[in-house]
């Protein structure tokens, strides 16, 4: 892990949630006005390829970053409001054990993103 990886995992980190590969971009160079935007892009890539963050598409293209935490979450996401919500790992890992027993397919997705309709919204037309 090199300084530079390093810096830009905490920027990562500090977000305490989801944040856009821009965001971070703006805070690495608060820190280090010379780095620039294809390095911060280039190593979120090698951060994500490493697990060591998590990347998802939240929709209407937003591509959010995220520390990967010790144990996996996922994110239902209302595709009306926008509302997201943490989807427990538990009921996850069920629907993974179904796949694999009836699939012999072992997903190790660790940052599911489902889309729907959150309670709010599912009355309106
Ligand atoms: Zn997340
Ligand atoms: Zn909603």
């Amino acid at each position: 892990m090199t300084p530079q990886r390093l810096m830009i995992l905490d920027a990562v980190c500090e977000g305490g949630g989801h944040t856009t590969a821009e965001e971070i971009y703006r805070r690495v160079r608060a820190k280090s006005p010379r780095i620039n935007r294809a390095t911060v892009y280039r190593t979120l890539d090698f951060l994500h390829e490493q697990r060591l963050v998590t990347a998802a598409d939240l929709g209407g293209g937003r591509l959010v970053y995220e520390i990967a935490g010790e144990t996996p979450h996922h994110h239902l996401v209302c595709r009306n409001c926008g509302e997201i919500e943490v989807l427990a790992n538990e009921v996850v890992q069920r629907m993974y054990e179904a796949i694999n027993q009836r699939y012999a397919f072992k997903v190790d997705e660790d940052h599911l993103v489902m889309f729907g309709l959150c309670e709010g919204c599912q009355g309106e037309d």
